[in-house]
């Protein structure tokens, strides 16, 4: 199975019909290659561009099993889909990045434990499942650090700051009874990212290093070119690709990093497209839309290689209304999502503002 070539023609099954779904489906659809979406929401801003949808629940194994049956492989577009519905369509279809990076990639204790394995650093992190633990593990760790479920979480979702010995009850209970993460507070100067894909022949092509920046715990604005020594931009790139070779991975995938004074912290792995790769849509002559597709499909890995300077700007909630202005400006590319309704912190489109590249 994982040496299938797609050509065009192919169909790839998407399992989530967010814009991740949404984008991935028009870059597939410039190669020639159809996209199946199946999410359980009859909503979904990927329906609106996809050759096919199926709105079934992840775990309705008759409704997967026909999806198997109309698509050539299947990839997936967000880290929570469930590991049962991965495997269970392993069995039937190849499936691209495979069950064994999501599992590590949905639990953080493992992906941190996997970065320290191949010799990456993190925030110094324990794992917690009781209260009681949790006051040894602030011993150990130290103050301020931060309580994280180990799964399900994002956007900040599932996670709690500890100041003092007085935060801890609230904390843990804000975990609700889940397994959960202790870390140490990275005092970082920068946020940054590496989006990169793999091949499953073992080629490589990563983009340039991210710089970005959050509010509220959701990604704001990505800049490029990173305000990064390039030894350190070239050290990330170094510690993603051994991650992906580690995961024998295939498709695109994030290694986000905290940065402080020229040391790099991994933070997460996102097996899937990313927000702070969205630059890549007009910043790069092959997207990581098209990039992830050319992976699970076989195809040799396209141009990385960036032609202008970008700001990428995500548009929360009412930010949307603004679209008219947006599409107004010169040397800026707007991207909308398509969705009904523009709830506060709703990623709702972005815009990525080009100029011409000065380094
Ligand atoms: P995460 O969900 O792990 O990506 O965390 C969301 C955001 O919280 C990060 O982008 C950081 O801004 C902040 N954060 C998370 N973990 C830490 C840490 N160990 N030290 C400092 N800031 C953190």
């Amino acid at each position: 199975l994982g040496v299938t070539v797609l050509p065009p023609g192919s169909t790839v099954g998407i399992l989530g019909g967010g814009q991740l779904g949404r984008m991935l489906s028009l870059a597939a659809a410039r190669l020639g290659l159809k996209c199946h979406i199946l999410a359980p929401e009859p909503d979904s801003p990927a329906f609106q561009v996809a050759a096919a949808n199926t709105v079934a629940d992840y775990r309705d194994e008759a409704a997967l099993a026909r999806f198997a049956s109309a698509v050539d492989a299947v990839t997936y577009e967000f880290e929570n889909v469930l590991v049962e519905a991965v495997t269970f369509l392993e069995a039937l279809k190849p499936v691209r990045p495979g069950s064994k990076a999501l599992r590590i990639a949905q639990d953080r204790l493992l992906e941190k434990r996997l970065a320290r394995d191949l010799g990456a650093r993190t925030a110094d992190f324990v794992a917690v499942s009781t209260r009681a633990e949790l006051d040894q593990c602030t011993e150990q760790i130290g103050l301020p650090a931060i309580l994280k479920t180990c799964r399900f979480g994002y956007d900040g979702k599932g996670q709690a700051s500890i100041r003092s010995a007085a935060d801890a009850d609230e904390a843990y209970a804000a975990m609700k009874g889940q397994a959960a993460i202790l870390e140490s507070f990275v005092s970082f100067e920068m946020e940054v990212s590496v989006v990169a894909a793999r091949g499953h022949d073992g080629s490589f092509a990563a983009y340039e290093v991210v710089e970005n920046e959050h509010r509220n715990h959701i990604l704001h604005r990505s800049r490029v070119p990173a305000r990064l020594s390039s030894k350190v931009c070239a050290e990330a790139i170094a510690i993603a690709r051994r991650i992906a070779d580690a995961l024998d991975y295939a498709g695109v995938f994030a290694v986000e990093y905290f940065c402080a004074d020229g040391q790099l912290f991994v933070n997460e792995i996102a097996p899937r497209v990313h927000n702070s790769g969205h630059w890549t849509l007009d910043g790069c002559l092959v997207s990581q839309f098209e990039q992830h597709m050319r992976a699970l499909a076989g195809w040799p890995l396209g141009s990385t290689e960036r032609h202008s300077d970008v700001e990428m700007i995500n548009l929360l909630g009412d930010d949307v209304d603004g679209w008219r202005g947006l599409a107004a400006e010169p040397n800026t590319a707007v991207h909308f999502y398509g969705k009904a309704e523009a709830r506060p912190g709703r990623k709702m489109g972005h815009v990525n503002r080009l100029t011409p590249r000065q380094t």
